[in-house]
């Protein structure tokens, strides 16, 4: 008895096991931390990665890198691998980077974080989740159709690019600029750099981003002597306190996101005075707002800062405001877009889950797409370890997540 091309795909993906996991650990061997983080970038990751997909067969393997000085070689690759499908006019892309964070404290770890680790289901090393897991589940899915023997419906696309941890510039954004023709409106996108642990949260929107800066001038005297000098500190913790009256302003809802409400946290807080007996006559505090995408911006700013005029009258100190970053969303992906469709019913068939569309507070690459008017999709199944020390990837969630690629490839046809 012959057996169906998917079963045959999906099997292959078992028999690979092995193979994904020796792929996983050679990639956590390298470090690839951006310059911006004083890494030596994604040269070298990027050689091993392209070697790698010769060696199992690619034959289509293109770079578009973008020049940086700031790197040894002077380049950030972006490398693009393809296989042609029966249906050569439309293509599944899955875009994953190739940079990670820094490591951070040494001490948090409890292995070497370029030194992989696999216990039971996991494989420990900085980059593991955030984003190789992606990268080799979707190698693990072409390979399947290469060694297989098996032509997919649709060509497969897959992407590995520089900086997304560090903005993009060097790499989505530097091939939407100079490359965009690398991608049409009808392709299907999945960024595989965002999940849930049960395979069931599909990102297709996200909110804007706005960081501001609050310093508040005061006057620094003795603190045996408040009455000759204006604390600075005690008028920014006021306004830090009416600063919650933005979810009051601003309060709409939208059961997409989770939270569904705009959010507005002080957060980083910087060192005024260093000694208990000064009256500090600086201060300075950040506040960290992930805005749902209908409100404008510039509005909550003005509101922002009519509660600084508030605090400066009563307080007579001055405060002055400033945008750390500013980032209005771009428009959602609709969750009837035929990728969030496909990537329904084969979260279905591999996970026995049923997925759900939804928005998050922001800051994936997939906002750089959405703002040229292509749908993406953002999704993978994560236990959300991304950055903290001890990071992770389940390697059944390697496996699945590959299997998931499959299913959409092959009933992409004629969608
Ligand atoms: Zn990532």
């Amino acid at each position: 008895m012959s057996q169906l091309p998917i079963d045959k795909l999906l099997h292959k993906v078992d028999d690979l096991r092995e193979d994904s996991i020796q792929l996983m650990k050679g990639l956590i061997a390298i470090n690839s931390v951006g310059p911006a983080n004083d890494g030596p970038g994604e040269q070298e990751i990027a050689d091993y990665l392209e070697s790698y997909l010769r060696k199992i067969g690619f034959k289509q393997i293109q770079n578009y890198p973008s020049s940086d000085p700031r790197v040894a070689g002077g380049e950030r690759p972006n490398l693009v691998a393809m296989l042609e499908g029966k249906d050569p006019s439309k293509t599944l892309w899955i875009l994953t980077h190739t940079d990670i964070v820094p490591p951070g404290d040494l001490t948090k770890w409890d292995n070497d974080p370029f030194q992989p680790q696999v216990k039971e289901d996991k494989i420990y090393g900085r980059g593991s989740e955030d984003n190789h897991q992606g990268t080799v589940s979707s190698i693990l899915m072409a390979r399947a159709f290469i060694e297989s023997n098996i032509q997919p419906q649709i060509n497969i696309g897959l992407v590995m690019m520089a900086d997304e941890e560090t903005g993009s510039g060097f790499g989505l954004g530097h091939l939407l600029k100079h490359h965009a023709n690398l991608f049409k409106k009808e392709d299907l996108l999945i960024i595989p750099d965002a999940g849930e642990p049960d395979a069931g949260m599909i990102e297709v929107a996200e909110k804007s981003i706005l960081w501001i800066k609050f310093k508040t001038v005061g006057k620094q005297v003795h603190a045996s002597t408040p009455q000759q000098g204006i604390n600075a500190f005690r008028a920014a913790s006021d306004l830090v306190v009416r600063l919650g009256a933005l979810h009051d302003h601003f309060p709409a809802r939208d059961e997409l996101f989770s939270p569904p409400v705009s959010t507005f946290e002080p957060t980083k807080k910087e060192a005024n005075v260093p000694n208990i007996n000064t009256i500090p006559g600086d201060d300075v505090f950040f506040l960290d707002c992930r805005i749902l995408p209908d409100y404008d911006l510039q509005k909550v700013m003005e509101k922002a800062r009519q509660l600084a005029d508030e605090v400066e009258k009563m307080y007579h100190v001055s405060v002055e405001i400033s945008t750390v970053q500013k980032e209005q969303s771009a428009p959602p992906t609709s969750p009837a877009a035929p990728v969030v469709g496909l990537l329904t019913a084969a979260v279905r068939e591999v996970y026995k889950v049923e997925a759900k569309a939804m928005g998050i507070g922001g800051g994936t690459v997939a906002a750089l797409f959405r703002r040229e008017g292509f749908p993406v999709a953002v999704w993978s199944t994560l236990d959300d370890l991304a950055h903290q020390p001890n990071e992770y990837c389940r390697i059944g969630n390697l496996l699945k997540d590959a299997k998931v690629f499959i299913h959409c490839v092959q009933n992409a046809k004629g969608i």
